[in-house]
């Protein structure tokens, strides 16, 4: 297990006790995570050391800032076995998707395959491309244990398929899905992959080139960062099929009455003034968890999901959604107690030991239908939670399904 224990001491929210002094048991890592003084920090000190903009003045402080903002990319290239070239930042994860959505160039009868497991941002703007572009959305399937229905995989290609564009864990059942292999199969046919790593580039080694993909994204504030900061990493091959859908100051090099020309990989996808201060504090928090070893934070979180399904297993009143095996999830488990609604569920987590777990259909609407559910309460978890806290989820679960 980590240190969590000294790891909790960077975490100011931690310290935080409620009115009847119970302290906050945060197990909704999976819709944003806490983040450590180091970030806050750094975000801090972009305010009040190096507030001026970036790749503008070419006076000294100016340069600084510059130098900073580039140092940040190079360390989030670094973390996810990038170029800095091919690192691109945006507000969060859903904006990564749709700069490829509207950036690539679409023709009638052109097809992209999603699945039935990915969160909204994955998929409403694909049915947005399909509106607009005429073009026809496929999806490859779970099987019912949640995993991804692979076999079906290549039935669902034709010549027209342009695009593969899947998650590599789900937000709902966990499941860590087959992407290299997925990837393999797509490139034999020239088939472009973009990979939503919102729920695994915090919680897993991510190394881009290993998974062969052409577009990945992710959102800082799920890896400790701050809020509207993320990454969309385009490879240097797919850069070249990937037209910027958005215009403005920096993602140009030259421009006249006519027309533009575009500016080089990355800034030609970063129009007008970035979060500066977002990258800093995203470069904070990949430095935390490289300090930790993104081993070690896989490692703790399977001990912990690992406990939460045994136990939670051991209730008969609970279903859990997903795979069976630790080993094969994130950290984080979909659940209902039956007879219970998932909302009265967290609010009872909620009232009586200021456990905060997520309920509801987690941005995943079609994926609970398919699992013939209403909704569902997620215990998602991260580096500063402990056997105890997991502990006091399940006793608390037991409780309430007791006394309902
Ligand atoms: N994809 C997945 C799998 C997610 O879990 C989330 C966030 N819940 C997103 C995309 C979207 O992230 P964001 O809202 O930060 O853009």
């Amino acid at each position: 297990m980590l240190n969590s224990e000294s790891i909790r001491k960077d975490f100011p929210m931690l310290s935080l006790r409620r009115e009847d002094g119970k302290p906050l048991i945060y197990l909704d890592n999976a819709a944003t995570t806490l983040k450590p003084r180091q970030v806050i920090d750094a975000v801090v000190r972009y305010y009040e050391r190096y507030t001026a903009n970036v790749h503008r003045g070419l006076y000294r402080l100016s340069q600084e800032v510059t130098t900073l903002y580039e140092n940040s990319r190079e360390t989030i290239a670094k973390f996810i076995g990038a170029d800095p070239s091919e690192v691109i930042f945006t507000k969060n994860a859903t904006e990564g998707v749709n700069i490829v959505a509207y950036g690539l160039d679409w023709n009638p009868g052109d097809e992209v395959i999603t699945t039935v497991m990915e969160h909204h941002s994955n998929l409403v703007p694909w049915q947005i491309v399909r509106d607009k572009f005429k073009v026809k959305l496929k999806f490859l399937d779970i099987t019912d244990d949640g995993y991804l229905d692979v076999e079906n995989f290549t039935s669902l290609l034709s010549k027209r398929t342009k695009l593969l564009a899947l998650n590599y864990v789900s937000n709902v059942v966990g499941t860590i899905n087959p992407v290299e292999k997925l990837v393999k199969l797509a490139h034999e046919r020239e088939i472009l992959v973009l990979v939503d790593a919102a729920q695994s580039t915090p919680h897993i080694p991510i190394d881009v080139k290993k998974l062969g993909c052409d577009f990945l994204v992710f959102s800082g504030h799920k890896m400790l960062g701050p809020t509207g900061i993320g990454v969309l990493y385009v490879s240097k091959d797919a850069s070249n099929v990937l037209q910027p859908a958005f215009g403005g100051g920096e993602m140009i090099s030259k421009v006249d009455l006519v027309k533009p020309e575009w500016n080089d990989m990355p800034w030609r996808f970063e129009p007008g003034t970035p979060n500066v201060a977002g990258a800093m504090g995203l470069a904070a928090a990949v430095e935390y968890l490289e300090k930790i070893g993104m081993d070690n934070v896989r490692k703790h979180e399977v001990q912990l999901t690992d406990l939460a399904l045994i136990r939670l297993g051991d209730l008969e009143s609970v279903t859990i959604y997903g795979p069976k095996r630790a080993e094969d999830r994130g950290g984080l488990i979909a659940f209902n107690v039956k007879n219970i609604n998932s909302h009265d569920v967290a609010l009872f987590l909620d009232e009586l030991e200021n456990i905060a777990v997520r309920s509801g259909l987690h941005c995943a609407e079609p994926l609970h239908r398919r699992l013939g559910v209403q909704s569902s309460v997620r215990a998602s978890f991260y580096i500063y939670n402990t056997i105890e806290e997991v502990n006091l989820l399940c006793n608390t679960l037991e409780k309430i399904s007791k006394l309902l």
